[in-house]
């Protein structure tokens, strides 16, 4: 047999091994290849799941900031932050725009009397039930203890001093219950005022409001004044 035949042979043999382990390395290459695959596709999973359970919580810590904690309404910081836009789009529009300052009258009576817990109870239904009677482009915010603002677009005088008329009244027909038997009343004084042409800013059409306000209480409490 000729020495080139063996040669032959050992070259074939080499082959075999080399394909082979080509052939292993390929397979281990494949199934690598599809570990990767499956922990992207894990990964782009709780990416993604994390991504929403983020935006769900920067929602929730908006909101908090938003919100008043008590009446569940737009707390001071935010009623102020929307009603200056208000007050910016209606100058440049040349529309008109109220403020409703609200106080709710002897309400340190209330607690006095009655509790804290029973004032709290107050305030949140008090709350509720204006809340209901706005408008979805109305502002209604808590600017202090007892103190509430209305913001009004897109409404006249009389549209305004009406919706006041009607909260003072609506406030002043509800029943707080307080234990088994009592019932609780409380009344509401508000101060109205529209913006003027010389405004440069919301709190002008406030400190306007709030002196109305003033006049309502010392005229009886309970009744709304205009300036
Ligand atoms: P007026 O008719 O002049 O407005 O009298 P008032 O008693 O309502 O006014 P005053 O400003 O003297 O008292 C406001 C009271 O509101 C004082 C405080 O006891 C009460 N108050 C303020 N914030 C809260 C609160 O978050 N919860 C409760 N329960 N009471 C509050
Ligand atoms: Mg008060
Ligand atoms: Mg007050």
């Amino acid at each position: 047999i000729p020495i080139s035949f063996w040669a032959d042979i050992d070259y074939f043999f080499l082959g075999l091994v080399v394909i082979t382990y080509i052939k292993k390395l390929n397979f281990q290459l494949l199934i690598r290849t599809q570990e990767i695959e499956t922990f992207n596709n894990t990964l782009e999973h709780e990416v993604e799941q994390r991504t929403r359970e983020l935006k769900l919580l920067s929602e929730k810590l908006r909101e908090l900031a938003n919100t008043d904690e008590l009446t569940k309404i737009d707390n001071r910081r935010h009623f102020f932050q929307l009603a200056t836009q208000y007050f910016y789009t209606a100058k440049r529009n040349q529309t008109e725009l109220y403020i409703l300052s609200l106080d709710i009258d002897f309400f340190k009576h209330i607690n006095d009397t009655y509790g804290h817990g029973a004032g709290d109870e107050i305030l949140k239904l008090f709350a509720k039930n204006i809340k209901g009677m706005m408008r979805e482009s109305d502002l209604f915010g808590r600017i202090g203890g007892e103190e509430f603002c209305i913001c009004l677009q897109n409404t006249t005088l009389e549209g305004a001093t009406i919706l006041a008329e009607k909260i003072r009244s609506r406030i002043e027909h509800i029943c707080y219950r307080h234990g088994p038997q009592e019932l609780l009343h409380v009344t509401l004084s508000v101060g109205i005022s529209g913006l003027c042409a010389s405004d440069t800013e919301i709190f002008d059409i406030v400190k306007r409001a709030d002196k109305a306000l003033y006049i309502a209480k010392n005229n009886g409490r309970n009744q709304v004044q205009i300036i």
